[in-house]
Order: C-alpha cells, then sequence, then structure tokens
C-alpha cells in the first residue's frame, strides 16, 4: 500500500499537473495534498498583496477541485522556506506518506528549500519524486553543443522548436482517489501583512484552472491579431493570462498544445498564433537563463562588466518614475496602470523600465523589487529577464545606445492618446498632434495639473550614454 503527498506551490491546478499526476498514478492507499503559507518569505521576496490574494483565491478553487477527488489540501504555515522541509516531513509521517510529489522550481532559494526536503526525506527512508512542469522544455534539456546553457535567444529558439513536439503531453485531471479520513483546512481569506484588494481589481482576476481556461478560449478568437494588437496598449489584444501561468492555474503545455491542436500542429512564425508561442518561448528562455546562470537572480547583472556601472540612487527621481509623475506622458500612463492594478502591458513595462535605467540612470534593481512588490503575474525570472534587457544588462539585452523616445513610443503605439488619457485624465485637452513631441507637449501642458518634465530629455539621454561609455 502506498499513500502519496503532493506538495503544491505555483502549480495550483489539477489538470495536466505533473506532481499530481504521479502522485495519483502511483497511489493505492489515497492521496494527500499540502500547501505551506510563508509569508515572511514572501516578504522578503517582494511578493505583491495582489499576487498573494490571487494565490489564497486559486487555493480555494484548487481545494475544492481536490475534495471532489477525495484529496484533502491540508494548509501549514511557516516563516520561511528554511523551516519547509522539517514542517513537511512531520506531514507526511502522521498521515502515513510514503513518496512526496512535488514539480521543480527553479529559483536559487527554492532549490536549497527542495534539495534540504529531499535529504531529509531520505534520511527517514521515505522517497521524493520531482518533476518539470512548469515551463514546456524544461531548462536543463536545452544545451549548447558543448554542453552549456544558451544565453542568447535565438540558438535557444531553434532547439526549443527541434523538441517542443515531444513535451506536449498534456495529462488530464486525475480520476478519484480512495476516500481518507482526512480532512482538508480552511483556506484564510487573508494573509497578515498583505493587503485585501478592492472587490474591482479581485474580479478583474477570476480564480480556478476554469476561469484560466475561459479566458484562453476567448484570447483563440483573437490570437491572429496578435501580432500587430499585443503592441498597442489602449487594447485588449494579449491573452492577459500571465497571472494565471505565474501561480500554475494554466500550464504553459496546455496553452501551446491548444494552439498547435488549433493549427493542425504547424505554426508560421509571423502569425498571430505564431508570434505568442514565441512569447511563451521566451518565458522558457528566461526560466533556462535563471537556472544556468543563478547569478541573476541574486541582484547580479549577467553581463558581469555593467557591474561597474556608477547607478543613480536619486529617491525624489525614484519617487516620481513610481507614482506616475515624471511629466513624460506614456511612461506615467504605464506606471499608474501597474499601481491602479497590478498588470502593465508589455510594451508599456518596457518603456517604463528604459525610462527608469537609462533617462534616469537608475538601478534596475530598484525598479525589478518595485514591479515584483505590485504585478499580480510577479515572476522572478520574466521580471529580472524584461529588466535586464531593458537596462542593457542582461543575456539578450538591447544595446545601450539604442534608447527608447517616449514620445516615438506613444506615437507609434498610442497615436491617438487614448491610451495616455485613460490613466493620465488632466491631458484630456491636449491634442493627440502635442503629445508625441518633447516641445510642444512642454507648452500643451504648462498650466495643467501635469508634471513637469523630472529630467531633461537630452541630458538624461547623453547621462547614460556616457555612463555606458565609460565601462571598462
Ligand atoms: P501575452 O502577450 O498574452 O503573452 C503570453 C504569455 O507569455 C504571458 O502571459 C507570459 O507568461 C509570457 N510572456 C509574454 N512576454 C514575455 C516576456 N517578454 N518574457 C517572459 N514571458 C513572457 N512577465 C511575467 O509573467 N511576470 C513578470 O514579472 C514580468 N515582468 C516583466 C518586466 C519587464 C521590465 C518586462 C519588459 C516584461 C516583463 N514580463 C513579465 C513579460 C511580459 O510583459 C508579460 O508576461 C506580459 O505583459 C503579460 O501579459 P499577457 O499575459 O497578456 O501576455
Amino acid at each position: 500500500m502506498s499513500r502519496s503527498l503532493v506538495w503544491f506551490r505555483r502549480d495550483l491546478r489539477v489538470a495536466d499537473q505533473s506532481a499530481l499526476h504521479h502522485a495519483c498514478q502511483n497511489a493505492t492507499d489515497g492521496v494527500v495534498g499540502v500547501y505551506v503559507l510563508t509569508p515572511a518569505q514572501w516578504k522578503e521576496h517582494h511578493d505583491s498583496a495582489l499576487k498573494v490574494d490571487f494565490w489564497l483565491r486559486n487555493l480555494k478553487a484548487l481545494s475544492q477541485e481536490l475534495k471532489g477527488l477525495n484529496i484533502p489540501l491540508v494548509i501549514i504555515s511557516a516563516k520561511s522556506f528554511a523551516e519547509c522541509p522539517q514542517a513537511i516531513l512531520k506531514l507526511a509521517q502522521q498521515h502515513g506518506c510514503d513518496t512526496l510529489f512535488a514539480n521543480y522550481e527553479y529559483e536559487v532559494n527554492e532549490r536549497k528549500r527542495d534539495a534540504a526536503t529531499r535529504a531529509l526525506f531520505a534520511e527517514s527512508q521515505l522517497t521524493t519524486r520531482f518533476f518539470h512542469d512548469r515551463v514546456v522544455v524544461p531548462p536543463a534539456d536545452i544545451a549548447t553543443k558543448d554542453g552549456r546553457f544558451y544565453s542568447v535567444y535565438t540558438p535557444y529558439r531553434r532547439v526549443w522548436d527541434s523538441l517542443v513536439h515531444d513535451y506536449l503531453n498534456v495529462h488530464p485531471a486525475p480520476s478519484a482517489q480512495k476516500p481518507l479520513k482526512i480532512s482538508g483546512d480552511v483556506i484564510p481569506d487573508q494573509i497578515d501583512g498583505f493587503a485585501m484588494p478592492s472587490p474591482e481589481l479581485s474580479d478583474a482576476w477570476p480564480a480556478g484552472e476554469s476561469a484560466a481556461a475561459a479566458r484562453l478560449e476567448a484570447f483563440s478568437s483573437i490570437i491572429e491579431t496578435y501580432d500587430h494588437d499585443r503592441d498597442i496598449p489602449s487594447l485588449e489584444g494579449t491573452s492577459k493570462l500571465s497571472a494565471y501561468l505565474a501561480a500554475g492555474v494554466i500550464s504553459p503545455r496546455q496553452c501551446v498544445a491548444q494552439i498547435l491542436a488549433a493549427n493542425h500542429q504547424e505554426l508560421k512564425k509571423d502569425s498571430g498564433s505564431g508570434v505568442w508561442v514565441s512569447e511563451l518561448t521566451w518565458r522558457d528562455f528566461y526560466t533556462h537563463v535563471m537556472c544556468g546562470f543563478p547569478r541573476v537572480s541574486k541582484d547580479r547583472p549577467f553581463k558581469e562588466k555593467t557591474e561597474q556601472l556608477q547607478w543613480r540612487t536619486d529617491a525624489s527621481d525614484f519617487e516620481a518614475w513610481k507614482t506616475g509623475n515624471t511629466g513624460y506622458p506614456i511612461v506615467d500612463a504605464g506606471m499608474r496602470q501597474l499601481n491602479q492594478t497590478g498588470w502593465m502591458h508589455n510594451r508599456l513595462r518596457m518603456v517604463t523600465a528604459m525610462f527608469l535605467t537609462k533617462n534616469l540612470l537608475i538601478d534596475w534593481r530598484w525598479g525589478e523589487r518595485y514591479f515584483m512588490q505590485q504585478l499580480i503575474d510577479g515572476d522572478l525570472a520574466a521580471n529580472n529577464g524584461g529588466w535586464q534587457w531593458s537596462a542593457s544588462t542582461g543575456t539578450d539585452a538591447v544595446p545601450y545606445f539604442r534608447i527608447f523616445n517616449p514620445f516615438s513610443q506613444s506615437k507609434r503605439f498610442d497615436p491617438n492618446g487614448d491610451f495616455i488619457k485613460s490613466y493620465c485624465p488632466e491631458l484630456q485637452s491636449v491634442p493627440a498632434t502635442q503629445l508625441h513631441d518633447v516641445g510642444k507637449f512642454a507648452k500643451a501642458s504648462a498650466g495643467l495639473a501635469y508634471p513637469a518634465y523630472c529630467v531633461d530629455y537630452k541630458s538624461g539621454r547623453d547621462r547614460a550614454l556616457e555612463a555606458f561609455k565609460s565601462l571598462k
């Protein structure tokens, strides 16, 4: 007789959940689920209140799904990851579970926690089985000819394309297990230190696998215009699945498999579907980079020579950026979207990140942390990858001298100013012709309740070029 323990982390679903699938296949005497609340660790990782609320709401949905399969979901609390191995072992012993099932997490602290858990279980003659589940192609399954991790996307992508079909075996939700005399725990509505969001915000991100599936379904009907619409922030042109992918409410395999099935298993790279799958490949790539170059998740740049860069630490410029008061409309609209909704459009993440790191020359780590503290979809690999790309310190980084001009960006991607005006209503009276020009905008906005430029465009840009040029 064998009883399985499944440790849920950022894989809050029953369908296509590798650890759960194998746990159910293995068990002859029932399955127990566990989730560990680690609020102090979440604070240390800068996880946002909105994201924690999303986790809790998805845990409730998961607990219901599991109940239908006779799998109780036990909730335990630990201050930090350091306490997890002992707490999980104690639970396994208490409920007579002989094997622990979990999916790999690739961040440094998570890897340490899991290594300690495996060692502790082995000491107690209990088995642990871990599975790759977070990305489509496991990080270490793609390697250069000499066995190293890739640091450039394009060759990585070529290998990914050649392998992906081997990794799309989507497991259905397991069947009901043997009933146990163990009851699941009540999931808390809130955790101390993480404020509850407004009902409007929660409603914008409904919990549960069916909500994620419905979002993918709805997006599938507009996916063919994704290659164009994805850059226009005033349109609902992207999937808005990032929070669900980050919490593991849907798997990237499910996404890719569904899109490929709708396209007879063939994707044209430049079609809407093809471009969308490329974004999921970027997600895999940044996880691959984080796994292969752990320094990036320890506050260090991928490009080591940029370690010497003299970033500014100007608190008032940083505050203007954070609050959406830089005087640059597209930057402010993006930051206000982040602050008000906990999500920001990808184009604006690039624009605002580049503005902070280039025009203000403020340390990318400050921006990375602030994003993490606000985002509902905060994910270390993707966030770090995006920030290091923008700051020109990363793998496939943008060359340091190619600095986005915020006015050209808004002219191209928000020509009528619809997005800008929705977040900066004080600019309602400014005609679109004057929104996208540094000189005309200064005149048009004078006297409005809108801040003046926090940095002169040309001198800010020159300062960044100088700082990068001076790197040995
Ligand atoms: P879609 O356009 O529908 O894309 C589908 C999915 O692909 C996304 O849900 C996401 O999982 C993935 N994806 C898309 N673009 C990227 C990308 N550039 N890198 C990695 N994965 C991608 N994404 C996060 O999930 N979490 C983050 O913390 C995060 N921080 C970012 C910080 C910066 C500075 C930048 C430039 C980008 C960041 N991104 C992050 C990537 C991207 O902006 C978001 O994934 C995307 O905006 C989410 O919206 P969507 O679900 O509608 O995406």
